[in-house]
């Protein structure tokens, strides 16, 4: 029996797919500019990376210069998604279950709300956190031990969700939590997790085992 759910937001609830464009378009020419210029394929490489990872990661992965890094930064932080987003079909599934909910992403502060505002999710959700790697060195395994002092779950209490084996479900494991990896494209295979599926229509089931 779980009590409580921990969420991811980009491809959890929707997919980045959906918005990447328009988000990352100018973001997108900037490393075209800089990068592209020299290493064609490492901007390529970067780009693709950024729809599904932190910009400073992948800044720093891809080594963009001082410049390019700074001028990408401050594009994002002050970048809103303001136009219809839809969520996952199968994220009703989730919605559903009348347990407590926390949502933790990361990313930029403002462009994370954003999105949470224009997917109409904030109700969903008991709080919502945004792991911001600019204003704090927290990570989502800090946010989720917080959230588990403060309302006194155990581990045992919890499921995380999410779609990346490197962020939430390894903090999760590191923590003792079981795990929900939704992975509808099947890209994965062996990550050790509790629970491996393509949609969200046996959380429910799981949940109340
Ligand atoms: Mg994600």
């Amino acid at each position: 029996m779980k009590r409580v759910l921990f969420l991811d937001l980009d491809n959890t609830i929707y997919p980045v797919s959906s918005i990447a464009n328009e988000v990352f378009d100018n973001l997108f020419k900037l490393i075209d500019q800089h990068l592209g210029e020299t290493d064609r394929q490492a901007a390529e490489k970067a780009k693709n990376e950024l729809t599904r990872r932190p910009y400073q990661q992948v800044a720093d992965e891809f080594g963009f210069s001082g410049e390019l890094k700074e001028q990408g930064m401050q594009l994002l932080r002050n970048c809103v998604y303001d136009k219809p987003m839809q969520t996952y079909e199968t994220y009703d599934a989730l919605r559903q279950i009348p347990i407590d909910k926390f949502l933790v992403t990361t990313g930029f502060t403002k462009l994370q709300m954003s999105k949470v505002k224009m997917l109409n999710i904030a109700g969903d959700f008991k709080q919502v956190y945004v792991v911001d790697p600019e204003q704090s060195n927290k990570t989502k395994k800090d946010i989720f031990q917080k959230i588990m002092q403060e309302n006194g779950y155990r581990e045992e209490d919890i499921l995380v969700i999410g779609d990346d084996p490197k962020s939430e479900i390894k903090a999760a494991i590191d923590l003792g939590i079981d795990t929900f990896l939704f992975d509808p494209e099947g890209k994965y295979t062996n990550e050790n997790v509790t629970h491996h599926a393509k949609n969200y229509q046996d959380v429910a089931q799981i949940v109340n085992k």
